[in-house]
């Protein structure tokens, strides 16, 4: 049994305040259903993320990192290392989402660096990635896919794949209203899935979490999250609304 996820990535969104509230209402809301099995996991910005621990406390709810920056120190004006969040609770991180990739020129080859230091940090890394409208209207996507994961991941041990969440996310369906159907989901995820045998093995395959991203709803979750390779969800917009994530939470 794969462990089920259901993560939220707040984003640009939140402050203090906010943040706090927010993880206070959803560890209210947890405690009333317990959802044993489930990893829940949030996503507050970089100088939220000390306050959300201490709002976290005694709860199930993790909290996560948006980003970091593959170096251990040094001149990175801006930049936050994997120490500094280990040093205030945080072992996770996503890594390679498609706005960190569009905006912020993140490559593949910055990104298997990324995962170096995570692995060699003994941290965890949610890793992001999916195709844009024009490689699925061209038939790319599966190649498309295929070498964002060969490129940042299969320079990597079998063993190092415990330390990983993959998060599928085509660009098309974030934040746009527009979802992948329930087959197309499953779909790449079974590829995905197919992939990483072909490399590794039945039992990495086997063995990791691949979340889906892209405008989940409460309304659509049930369905993305009944196939039998969509092992959670990464949400954006619906992570923000407290009833929205504990519908899609639900929906596991
Ligand atoms: P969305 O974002 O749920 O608002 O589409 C998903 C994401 O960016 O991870």
């Amino acid at each position: 049994m794969r462990t089920k996820i259901v993560a939220g990535n707040w984003k640009l969104n939140k402050d203090k305040e906010g943040s706090k509230s927010l993880i206070k209402e959803l560890k209210k809301a947890i405690q009333e259903n317990p959802l044993q099995d489930t990893r829940v996991i949030v996503a507050p910005t970089f100088v939220n993320l000390s306050a959300s621990v201490k709002a976290a406390k005694k709860s199930k709810i993790e909290v996560v990192a948006q980003n970091m920056h593959q170096a251990i120190n040094g001149a990175y004006t801006g930049e936050v290392s994997a120490d500094m969040l280990k040093a205030i609770g945080v072992a996770t991180v996503i890594l390679g989402h498609s706005e960190r990739r569009t905006y912020f020129n993140e490559t593949d080859a910055a990104l298997a660096e990324k995962m170096n230091t995570v692995l060699e940090k003994e941290m965890e890394a949610i890793f992001c990635f999916g195709e844009v409208l024009e490689d699925r209207k061209s038939g790319n996507h599966f190649a498309v896919v295929e070498s964002q994961l060969k490129n940042a991941l299969f320079h990597l041990e079998g063993k190092d794949w415990s330390s990983i969440i993959l998060a599928y996310e085509p660009v098309w369906a974030i934040g746009t209203g527009e979802t992948a159907s329930a087959d197309q989901a499953q779909e790449m995820h079974a590829f995905i899935r197919s992939i990483i045998e072909k490399q590794y093995s039945t039992a990495v395959a086997e063995a990791v979490s691949i979340l889906y991203g892209g405008s989940v709803k409460p309304s659509n979750a049930e369905e993305i999250f009944s196939k039998p390779d969509v092992d959670g969800g990464l949400i954006g917009g619906a992570a923000l609304s407290v009833a929205d994530f504990v519908g899609i939470i639900n929906a596991i």
